[in-house]
């Protein structure tokens, strides 16, 4: 069986203060050994947090990173950076880097192949806008994000990978998708793996749903056959996401 995945996106809130305030207000409620515990923070917060964090089950996590190695990349922040102040999960491609940061399909699958070089597990984001559900496109559309993030990547990588499944149209809107929504597009995604790699493949990686999750929804959201976990935002800021992780 998967080990369910509940991951806080916690963007661009929370100054180095008052991350290790968060952190520390956070412990006692998120201890629960049966599920992963990631936070994902901003960069600055990585240390701090990863201190604050030391000797609980959360895992310090990074929101973003850059694909190549090291250099004449100013402002951004490379992989070996990551690994070296203890990180093990880095999200890929939120659908805010794509839509205010120019990411696309092609660079999301750059920084998952420079992720997996270096031992990170990419918790890699996909989903569709309120326009392709409405055309009815959705399934479409992100089984071609999954095609692309997952070009060259190796079964025994993708096996170890972590999809987050966002439609954009949920976040931070309060307007979750609903159950079967939510695990219907999570089985596609699951058996667009199988058709890439194989069922062993599908059986083991690990896929998310975000979106307006919330310490009223998780429970249900969580108990779908393909959803393993969540990815939540706003209410990873707050002693709900205790409840979230204990759902
Ligand atoms: P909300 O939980 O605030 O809707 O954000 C979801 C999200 O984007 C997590 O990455």
């Amino acid at each position: 069986a998967r080990k369910k995945i509940i991951a806080g996106n916690w963007k661009m809130n929370m100054t180095p203060s008052q991350a290790v305030e968060l952190v520390n207000t956070l412990k006692p409620l998120v201890a629960n050994d049966a599920v992963d515990v990631v936070f994902c923070v901003p960069a600055i917060d990585i240390i701090p947090a990863m201190e604050a964090a030391k000797g609980t089950n959360i895992h310090i996590g990074a929101e973003n990173m850059y694909f190549e190695e090291k250099g004449a990349y100013t402002g951004e922040i490379s992989p070996a950076m990551l690994v070296d102040a203890g990180v093990k999960y880095v999200i890929i491609g939120h659908s805010e880097r794509r839509e205010y940061f120019a990411e696309t399909d092609e660079t999301v699958n750059k920084k998952v192949l420079k992720a997996f070089e270096h031992n990170l597990t990419p918790i890699i984001c996909c989903g569709e806008t309120l326009t392709q559900r409405e055309q009815g496109v959705t399934i479409d559309f992100v089984r071609q994000q999954i095609k692309i993030a997952f070009l060259n990547v190796t079964a025994q990588q993708a096996a170890s990978a972590v999809v987050a499944y966002e439609p954009i149209w949920a976040i931070g809107t309060g307007k979750v998708a609903t159950t079967e929504q939510a695990q219907e597009v999570c089985k596609a995604i699951r058996d667009c793996i199988a058709e890439i790699y194989d069922d062993a493949t599908a059986a083991a990686i690990r896929i998310q749903y975000g979106g307006s999750v919330s310490a009223s929804n998780a429970s249900e959201l969580f108990a779908q056959a393909d959803i393993d976990g969540g990815l939540v935002g706003g209410a990873s800021l707050k002693p709900d996401f205790g409840q979230i992780v204990n759902y």
